[in-house]
């Protein structure tokens, strides 16, 4: 019988998701049978995140609720660069923080500060869950100082005028870690490369100060003042916090080529390990150009969204509908078609929310339902498939209301369209008989005549929206 029973406690707990450092999926066995430890890279705080950045974080926000739905223990860390990531990523170009600083006649620190609360908003908005831990870069430079170090009496950095290198070309099959191409890496290092470096690929530990100029951020070390590399301190502090190697490690697919091989190398050189055990990397979105003049090439944020009157958790909706390892093809039409779809879901929920009185409930049909459900989020968390088999579920006449409503709500467990706080509007039969009544004169082209009862409707305290499925009566708030 205890047989069994473990048995059925693991198959119901097995998620497979796809490894970069495999290519392959891969049933997922945390090291703890209990617990995950989750490391994100997080925003680097200069400017707001672009849709595209944030995208990312809704991915692994599926990722961490998956996890928990499976009752696994999450420890969750996304880090704050707010120190040490350049213009480019060959260790060339201005701080990205203290260009911020002057652009906003700020200190580097203010804006730090601001675009770390600005971000922590906008995760906020998407109903993101906040992590169990924050790590700032700043907060630990000590431990940065001490990897270095590590790393220096290991051989596997050397000095120049600029600062202090890792030497790539220790570490075996380096650039190739996680299929990153070489000759991409190499393609990128020849736009500019720092003066001394003695492969394309080797990157900062430690950058010095320029000598004749003084930098808001900057720290004392055995080889001088200076600040920390960019690729250093995500090892830093998943090693602190989560020890090595932990479960997993994500990120956007932009840093499949440099970062993450870089944090890699470092780990082989220190711990002969590759950090973590499953690396995942979520796709880009693609920005449909023609439609987009509207944004005149300016970065598309979520406020920017919100601007255009859309509901952020529309953005939500439309990333569910595609595959988080596929391109997403972002364009204001079909952000318009995921708010439709959003709004047309929460008018269904209302109404069976309304009826879900009846007493038929947990048929055959609906246990079916949800181990459809569950097979596809632990497929590589597959909620383009969960989302279409919510829709089908709600079309489906042999269900209930109530079991409807209650597998609407078990999905958005992982979907995170707040599905639960979604009210009962009832409309009183007297709007809604005016309603069809304008309808009628509408038909008829009558439109003064269908006018007035818009107007009627509108002093009784509720207004109507025309779209493509007829009029919708909404409540004024
Ligand atoms: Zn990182």
């Amino acid at each position: 019988m205890i047989l069994i029973w473990q048995y059925c406690r693991i198959t119901d707990r097995m998620i497979k998701l796809h490894n970069t450092l495999t290519k392959k999926k891969e049933v997922l066995k945390p090291l703890d049978k209990k617990k995950v430890r989750l490391y994100a890279c997080g925003p680097t705080v200069y400017w707001y995140a672009h849709i595209g950045n944030l995208r990312t974080y809704l991915f692994q926000d599926i990722l961490r609720r998956v996890l928990e739905y499976k009752k696994y223990q999450v420890k969750h860390v996304i880090n704050i660069t707010d120190v040490g990531q350049l213009t480019s990523d060959n260790d060339t170009g201005e701080d990205k923080i203290e260009k911020g600083a002057k652009r906003d006649k700020k200190t580097a620190w203010q804006v730090a500060r601001y675009y770390t609360e600005a971000f922590k908003k906008d995760m906020d908005r998407l109903n993101i869950k906040e992590p169990s831990i924050w790590a700032k870069a700043t907060d630990y430079i000590p431990q940065q100082i001490e990897l270095i170090k590590e790393l220096e009496k290991k051989n596997y950095t050397y000095l120049i005028s600029d600062g202090l290198y890792f030497d790539t070309s220790k570490i075996k099959d380096y650039g190739n870690l996680l299929g990153a191409k070489k000759r991409d890496v190499k393609a990128g290092a020849r736009i500019a490369m720092v003066k001394g470096k003695k492969n394309p690929t080797d990157f900062a530990l430690w950058k010095l100060s320029p000598k004749n100029s003084k930098k808001e951020m900057e720290w004392p070390s055995p080889w001088g003042k200076g600040f920390p590399g960019w690729h250093t301190e995500c090892v830093a502090m998943a090693s602190d916090l989560l020890g090595v190697p932990f479960d997993i490690h994500c990120g956007g697919s932009d840093h499949i080529q440099i970062h993450h091989p870089n944090e890699i190398a470092q780990s082989k050189a220190l711990y002969n390990s590759n950090l973590a055990n499953y690396w995942l990397h979520g796709e880009f979105l693609v920005v449909d150009k023609n439609k987009m003049s509207k944004s005149k090439g300016e970065t598309i944020t979520l406020k920017s969204l919100i601007d255009e009157k859309f509901d952020p958790l529309a953005y939500r909706y439309l990333v569910l509908t595609t595959h988080y390892r596929s391109f997403l093809n972002f364009s204001w039409q079909s952000l318009k078609s995921a708010e439709n779809s959003l709004d047309s879901l929460r008018d269904k929920i209302s109404e069976i929310k309304e009826k879900k009185t009846e007493i038929k409930g947990d048929s055959k049909k609906g246990k079916e339902y949800l181990k459809r459900f569950q097979d596809f989020i632990s497929d590589d968390l597959n909620t383009a498939k969960a989302l279409a088999l919510l829709w089908k579920l709600l079309k489906d006449k042999d269900l209930s209301n109530r079991e409807k409503y209650n597998l609407s709500l078990e999905f958005d467990k992982i979907f995170g369209l707040d599905l639960k706080s979604i009210k009962i509007i009832k409309i009183p039969e007297k709007i809604k008989k005016l309603a069809q009544q304008r309808e009628i004169y509408r038909e008829k082209k009558d439109w003064q005549k269908a006018d007035i009862k818009r107007k009627e409707i509108e002093s009784l305290g509720y207004y109507l929206e025309d779209t493509v499925n007829g009029f919708k009566i909404i409540k004024k708030s």
